[in-house]
């Protein structure tokens, strides 16, 4: 059933929400989430770690029936796959949905199963993200066990979230202590996940989690020694991390590395372009949302020096198509994507026809110029380049 609400946007709709269930307690929350025909369609994303036993509990107190996506990595401990079978049988659940990233697409993009160490993002996108967006796409609505007390971006988590104004996210425990959390489970005398009583708060995948101190964040174990915190399947609208911790200068990864910006001028709306001043037609660059047609651009494309396309999340690929159907308009300006693209979708945008890519500080931290620049001779994988060269 499509999501029909009365408002201009899901972020409307969000705001609403949060408005009137402020002092509703975890399990009005999701009573509502499930039971509300308005929100249409709707999952929880369970990883069966350490906590998630408290929303599988409630959700089947509710309804034994919600669909309950688990994203199995091919990466997790043993205990967690028993633990879900454990759980899903114990509370009667009749809908666990285990989803994988297709095993060939595996092997052709991480073939000797070794991406975490080099590339964790790109490791996550392939085995945690591209698979979840894909079971997604049938949802309006999901949930999700974040809770404040987690720390980093979700110490400022609402009840309700918009995705990218696209779907909405519900975080019923999103304000409970990790007190709420052990007194629920005691007091449903609920079975732990195995790796608790060894000193795991946080479970992910085996190469990438350790147990945590008496004194450390419950998300320390999760990716030690690197900046990462989150496997991205929680980003923000604006494609980034919801972790970042400072406003950070942007960088601009182009075949020659990376480089600081240089568009000294204001980025304006596309449907601001006929207001402009002669003194801003002078150096013309927009922002364009992924999902406009940039035919609507056509007679104007030969004002613009630089377009930025809009990448809010590294599923949504509709930045390459849009750059693609600018260039076959004739667009000859600079073409730039701006948001969450990794470096191993460089060369896809090289040969959409992107100049260059536009990544916040943190990711460029993360997946320094080395691995942006192994993918600069993209010319080589384009397989129109490589016919010609065979004629
Ligand atoms: Fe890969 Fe580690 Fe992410 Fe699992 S948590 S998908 S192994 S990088």
């Amino acid at each position: 059933m499509p999501l029909e609400i009365p408002y201009a946007s899901i972020s409307n709709r969000v705001a609403e929400l949060n408005r009137r269930y402020r002092y509703s307690d975890a399990f009005e929350v999701l009573r509502h989430s499930l039971t509300d025909p308005n929100f249409g369609p709707v999952a929880l994303v369970s990883s069966f770690g350490a906590e998630s036993v408290v929303l599988l509990h409630m959700v089947s107190e509710i309804d034994k029936n919600t669909p309950i996506i688990f994203i199995d990595t091919r990466m997790l401990f043993p205990q967690t796959l028993a633990y879900q079978n454990e759980l899903a049988t114990t509370f009667g659940l009749s809908d666990v949905r285990q989803i994988r990233t297709d095993l060939e697409e595996l092997f052709r993009r991480d073939t000797e199963n070794l991406m975490h160490r080099s590339n964790s993002d790109a490791c996550c996108a392939l085995r945690k993200t591209e698979p979840l967006q894909n079971a997604l796409s049938e949802f309006d609505t999901w949930i999700s066990g974040r809770k404040r007390y987690q720390g980093g971006s979700r110490s400022v988590l609402d009840y309700f979230e918009s995705e990218n104004d696209q779907r909405i996210k519900v975080n019923p425990l999103a304000n409970w202590s990790p007190e709420d959390v052990a007194s629920y489970i005691d007091q449903h005398n609920l079975p732990r996940h195995p790796l608790v009583a060894k000193g795991f708060k946080s479970i992910g995948c085996f190469p990438c989690t350790t147990p945590v101190g008496i004194n450390e964040d419950d998300r320390a174990g999760r990716w030690r020694g690197e900046e990462k915190s989150e496997c991205g399947i929680h980003f923000d609208a604006s494609g980034g991390y919801r972790r970042s911790k400072t406003e950070s200068t942007n960088v601009i990864v182009n075949d020659d590395g990376f480089c600081a910006e240089d568009w000294n001028y204001a980025f304006h709306e596309f449907e601001h372009i006929d207001a402009l001043s002669a003194e801003q037609k002078e150096a013309v660059a927009i922002d364009l949302p992924n999902d406009t047609d940039g035919a609507i651009l056509l007679s104007k494309l030969h004002e613009i020096d630089l377009i930025r396309i809009g990448f809010p999340s590294i599923a949504d690929g509709r930045g390459f198509s849009l750059a693609r159907q600018l260039r076959t308009l004739g667009y000859h300006g600079r073409l730039r994507a701006k948001g969450h693209v990794i470096s191993d979708q460089y060369e896809m945008a090289r040969r959409s026809g992107f100049d260059e890519v536009e990544i916040d500080a943190n990711l460029a931290k993360r997946q320094p110029e080395a691995h942006w620049l192994s993918r600069k001779d993209w010319q080589n994988g384009d397989y129109q380049r490589r016919l010609l060269q065979s004629l």
